[in-house]
């Protein structure tokens, strides 16, 4: 009877398959949107090589992660190495150039706790965020695009987690709820734990690709074409995976003790990265380690009134998918203070 509950269980999921590709679907830039993304960073790299030759321009963030959404910003890190620079005279000149290139919005946000550039292209409409020699999310970026290549199904559902935490209001930063760059960690960690396995664990391979960046060391296998039937002996389909991504974030994840880690491919204990205290403004109340930065929490946003946001939200979600007679619906539906 057991059996015969979990099967039609599974197959009251996998009717969800289809409205869940569908969402996927409607969420990815068209060709359009991406060949307009395009001729702005070739006009943007103009401007800028024209005045600094030896500077170069890298996309990062959701634009060169292949995570990002129709009608995403874009984020360029512009790359100068001159040992002095002085970041908010540069960003200031950046600034004028754009200026007086017909950019509009052109904003030096000097101060900022990452200092930017920022600016609107009236030819495209679209916008776009510069800052200067934060090469570390260039090869993060890398990293996720090149998991992304792996199995479609981690696309599918970084969509979809992605989509239900900007409707649900916890993609915010600032309001001490995660980062998209977080949600899409969650989801490798996640895949990387499935059985069978669906993603491997790339920094755990054999290096094909190695960078020093600020002193840190990055390096990973990035052939990635070689791994495209790596995910094949798991045929979960999308549904179950949201399924058991809420799951395991509402029901099943060890949030006293573990920290998850792309990097290793596995759970590492709290203890071991001594983060089971608050140090000053990091109360790792949620422990997502950075593949590169490993010193690095990206749950360290998070405060006690916040977790228990999450944590609420991660428990609507899971027990939406398992009861509601619509969850492609009721998963989004926006929150309302
Ligand atoms: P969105 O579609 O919401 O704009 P995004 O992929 O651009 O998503 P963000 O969270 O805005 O994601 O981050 C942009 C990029 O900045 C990430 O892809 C990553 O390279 C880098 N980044 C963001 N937060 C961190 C962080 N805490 N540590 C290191 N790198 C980060
Ligand atoms: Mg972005």
């Amino acid at each position: 009877r057991i059996f015969k509950r979990q099967m039609q269980c599974r197959m009251d999921i996998d009717r969800l398959n289809a409205p869940f590709l569908s969402i996927y679907d409607s969420l990815i830039p068209t060709e359009e949107e991406k060949a307009k993304q395009k001729q702005l960073f070739t006009l943007l790299e103009r401007l800028v090589t024209k005045e600094w030759p030896e500077a170069r321009l890298y996309i990062y963030g959701s634009c060169g992660n292949s995570f990002g959404v129709s009608k995403s910003d874009i984020d360029l890190c512009l790359a100068i190495d001159e040992a002095n620079i002085n970041k908010s005279e540069f960003l200031l000149r950046l600034a004028d150039i754009l200026q007086s290139d017909n950019l509009q919005n052109v904003q030096a946000l000097t101060r900022a706790r990452v200092p930017i550039v920022k600016l609107m292209d009236p030819v495209t409409g679209i916008s776009c965020d510069i800052c200067i020699n934060n090469v570390l999310a260039v090869i993060n970026t890398k990293l996720l695009r090149d998991y992304a290549k792996i199995d479609a199904r981690l696309r599918q559902l970084a969509f979809i987690v992605k989509h239900w935490a900007k409707s649900r209001g916890v993609n915010e930063t600032y309001h001490g709820t995660l980062s998209s760059y977080a949600y899409v960690l969650m989801c490798i960690h996640f895949l990387q734990h499935r059985r069978p396995a669906i993603l491997p664990c790339l920094q755990g391979m054999q290096t094909t690709y190695s960078v020093t960046v600020e002193n840190v060391e990055c390096s990973f296998f990035d052939q990635v074409d070689k791994l495209r039937d790596f995910g094949s002996h798991n045929k979960e389909p999308i549904a179950r995976l949201v399924w058991g991504f809420f799951n395991y974030w509402a029901y099943s994840h060890d949030y006293a003790n573990f920290v998850i880690s792309v990097r290793t491919g596995s759970l590492i204990s709290k203890r071991e990265k001594d983060w089971t205290r608050r140090v000053g403004n990091d109360r790792h109340l949620i422990c997502i380690e950075d593949p590169f930065e490993i010193s690095h929490d990206l749950g360290r946003v998070v405060d006690k009134y916040s977790i228990k946001v999450l944590r609420e939200e991660f428990e609507r979600a899971a027990d939406i998918m398992q009861y509601d007679a619509n969850p492609c619906v009721k998963l989004f539906e926006p929150y309302v203070p």
